[in-house]
């Protein structure tokens, strides 16, 4: 059969029932799984043979959700997390450990960055920062001979610069390094980082994946394409054997499957951020219209960028997908049939002005959520990003002023009159 087009993916990807079998994927609401003989259930605890038996390390919900993602991402191997920062966690924790460095662009969700500068450090693992549109030769400056992974953010929350994925992915793999790619504001639908050269790709399936903001979730897909025995010396968890698993080496037993597998055998089996299958049936939900939403976000979200770049009391837009936007041409490039619904603003007047115009919004609602159906507001220098000091804001591309506005795929000339009304 022909490679699958991203709607139907959508739609029928992930569960494929055979002969009387629900239609609707079930949800397997069961921890255990029952089997006939004790050796049976020996070889799954050796990986020798693949089967459920506990959901904390997997549950077939789930997985047909991850083998979804996974086609919608093109990659080879995938899984659910119970949240994007899980996701994020186990994606660099997979392949770093204590003494372990990663360079990562500076523009990221708050919550990420401070996962990364302040939790993992206290892990032993540290992250430089880079600016992501530094040229090749100073983002190189960054790599240190234990340098394990890049991280960088499709469109960066809230920042909305575009990353340069082959740019990025050139000086990973000259370094020897996977490229780790958050794919949460774009989704599949509008860029497959895979497809430029992403080693794995992440999300926060909270976001547009669900889409409803009905619950928390995060996935993690591996392209299979980078070659760990290649750079073994850097990989050794991968490479070499695993004493938990009693001498078993991934990269050996699993091929394209290594990473994933790594990180359910190994990683949901002691850390436990596994989805609950009922949020992963919701999650399945949302996916199955995810294809109509993103277009509908982006078609909103431009209007609405158009109309705020013209008010006068409007001091400045940001979102990749209006024309003269720093990002537009990457934004052009990557995903050229739309970037996502999230964008930002200033009013004139600085900070204050803006908290006011956010509280006098009425279809609007102040959440602490971006990426849903209904159209949502906040400030991250009061809200996600109020962790972090001016100079880490402005480092993060967090203008104090900056308000984050989510459109959602209501009727943009409702949208654009609520905000008319509030700046009135
Ligand atoms: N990555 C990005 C780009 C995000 O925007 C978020 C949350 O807003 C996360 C990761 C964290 O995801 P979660 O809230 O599902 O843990």
């Amino acid at each position: 059969m022909s490679k699958r087009k991203r709607e139907t993916v959508c739609v029928q990807g992930g569960w494929q029932p055979v002969k009387g079998e629900p239609r609707v994927l079930p949800i397997y609401q069961s921890t255990t799984f029952k089997y006939d003989t004790s050796e049976q259930m020996a070889r799954l605890f050796d990986l020798e043979d693949s089967g459920y038996f506990y959901t904390r390390l997997q549950n077939p919900t789930n997985d047909a959700v991850a083998a979804k993602i996974t086609e919608l991402e093109g990659g080879a191997a995938g899984m659910l997390t119970s949240s994007g920062q899980a996701a994020n966690f186990y994606a660099i924790f997979n392949i770093a450990s204590a003494g372990d460095h990663i360079v990562s662009a500076v523009t990221l969700y708050g919550g990420t960055y401070n996962l990364f500068a302040v939790t993992m450090k206290k892990l032993g693992i540290d992250f430089t920062f880079v600016d992501p549109d530094a040229p090749e030769e100073e983002i190189q400056q960054a790599f240190r001979p234990n340098t394990k992974a890049v991280f960088g953010e499709t469109i960066a929350n809230p920042a909305l610069t575009v990353l340069d994925i082959e740019k990025f992915a050139k000086i990973a793999h000259k370094n020897g390094v996977p490229l780790i790619v958050d794919n949460t504001f774009p989704t599949p639908i509008n860029c497959r980082p895979l497809e430029w050269g992403a080693d794995i790709v992440t999300h926060s399936t909270t976001k547009y994946m669900d889409g409803h903001a009905t619950n928390v979730g995060g996935a993690i897909v591996d392209s299979g394409n980078f070659d760990w025995e290649t750079h073994a010396d850097k990989f050794p968890g991968l490479t070499t054997p695993d004493d938990s698993y009693h001498g078993l080496t991934y990269t050996k037993a699993f091929g394209k499957g290594a990473y994933i597998t790594k990180a359910t055998a190994q990683l949901m089996r002691d850390l436990g951020s596994i989805q609950a299958p009922m949020n992963a049936f919701l999650l399945n939900m949302g996916l199955e219209t995810l294809h109509l939403r993103m277009p509908r976000h982006c078609e909103n979200a431009l209007k609405v960028a158009e109309y705020l770049n013209g008010h006068p009391k409007v001091a400045w837009v940001s979102y990749p997908g209006l024309k003269g936007d720093k990002y537009h041409a990457l934004a052009q490039k990557y995903m050229p049939g739309g970037t996502c619904g999230v964008l930002t603003f200033g009013i004139r007047g600085g900070r204050e002005e803006s908290i006011r115009f956010m509280d006098s919004l009425r279809l609007a609602a102040i959440v602490t959520h971006v990426a849903d159906a209904r159209t949502c507001v906040l400030h991250p220098a009061s809200h996600t990003h109020r962790q972090m000091t001016d100079k880490e804001l402005m480092e993060a591309g967090v203008q104090p002023d900056l308000i984050g506005f989510s459109v959602g795929i209501e009727n943009a000339d409702d949208i654009i009159a609520d905000i008319a009304q509030a700046l009135g």
